[in-house]
């Protein structure tokens, strides 16, 4: 079940922000048995969007998820970046848009903004592509929306990471099924890497698992995180590891 995710935002590229959201969302698509292929991170320009989009349905995911570009700015263009890649039209989302309204409305009675009326850029944020599903921010004003279109399961969050992981955890991750995934980390006792090369490629030959390896600098352990569909194929591969002379800790 393969996986991609796009992030969206100029801060982005710059290095102003740190992209602490795809890490989020990898880990928990991981958790739930997808294989992410590919991080894509662009800036907030239309084309870019779209084109990027076109190139990541060509290789046929079973998911994408979006994150970043939905807020009223000018430079939130995320939504008709999709919408193009698409070939669909951006649509008012009626109910997107009293969402928008009582969430503004409730700010001003809080007394945390001045205005509570509705104005174009505030408006703009209930336009999603034609066909969405629109998906509820608990934390925010802007929608996400969830697309179905050639197979490919297409989820647009916000990149405020509040936001993003709320969206993700209420909205998301229910539409992926149960998932069954599992990994177990493992302290290995080898001085270095290269020691652990051969086991490692002898272990993933005879098993079900894939294996990363983490060294933190030379000394007396690596770090391993063995993944699998099957607690069990950990099991066999860790004793197999271990018949060949490495020791571990957990
Ligand atoms: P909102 O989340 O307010 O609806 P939005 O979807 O337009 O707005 P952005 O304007 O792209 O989101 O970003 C909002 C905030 O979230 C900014 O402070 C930005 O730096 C931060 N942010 C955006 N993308 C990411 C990311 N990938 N990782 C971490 N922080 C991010
Ligand atoms: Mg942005």
């Amino acid at each position: 079940m393969l996986a991609e995710i796009l992030t969206v935002g100029d801060e982005l590229l710059t290095g102003n922000t740190v992209d602490s959201n795809s890490s989020f969302i990898a880990k928990r698509l991981t958790e739930k048995g997808y294989v992410v292929r590919r991080k894509t991170t662009v800036g907030d320009d239309v084309e870019e969007i779209a084109g990027v989009i076109e190139e990541i349905l060509g290789r046929k995911p079973r998911v994408l998820v979006i994150s970043g570009g939905l807020g009223p700015t000018h430079d939130d263009v995320t939504m008709l970046g999709v919408a193009r890649a698409l070939g669909r039209n951006l649509v008012l989302c009626e109910p997107c848009l009293e969402r928008i309204a009582e969430f503004y409305r409730k700010l001003h009675e809080r007394g945390l903004i001045d205005d509570p009326e509705l104005n174009e850029a505030r408006r703009k944020m209930a336009y999603l592509p034609e066909g969405s599903k629109p998906l509820e921010n608990p934390e925010g004003a802007a929608p996400g929306a969830f697309i179905e279109h050639n197979g490919v399961k297409i989820f647009v969050l916000p990149g405020m990471p509040r936001e993003m992981k709320a969206m993700l955890e209420k909205e998301v991750l229910p539409e992926l099924g149960a998932g069954r995934f599992t990994q177990r980390k493992l302290l290995a006792e080898v001085t270095d890497e290269s020691k652990l090369a051969p086991v490692l490629r002898e272990t993933l030959k005879r098993f079900n698992v894939r294996i990363h390896s983490s060294p933190k600098g030379f000394g007396r352990y690596i770090g391993i995180i063995i993944f699998s569909e099957s607690e069990e194929e950990i099991e066999r591969a860790r004793a197999f590891m271990e018949s060949l002379g490495v020791r571990f800790e957990e």
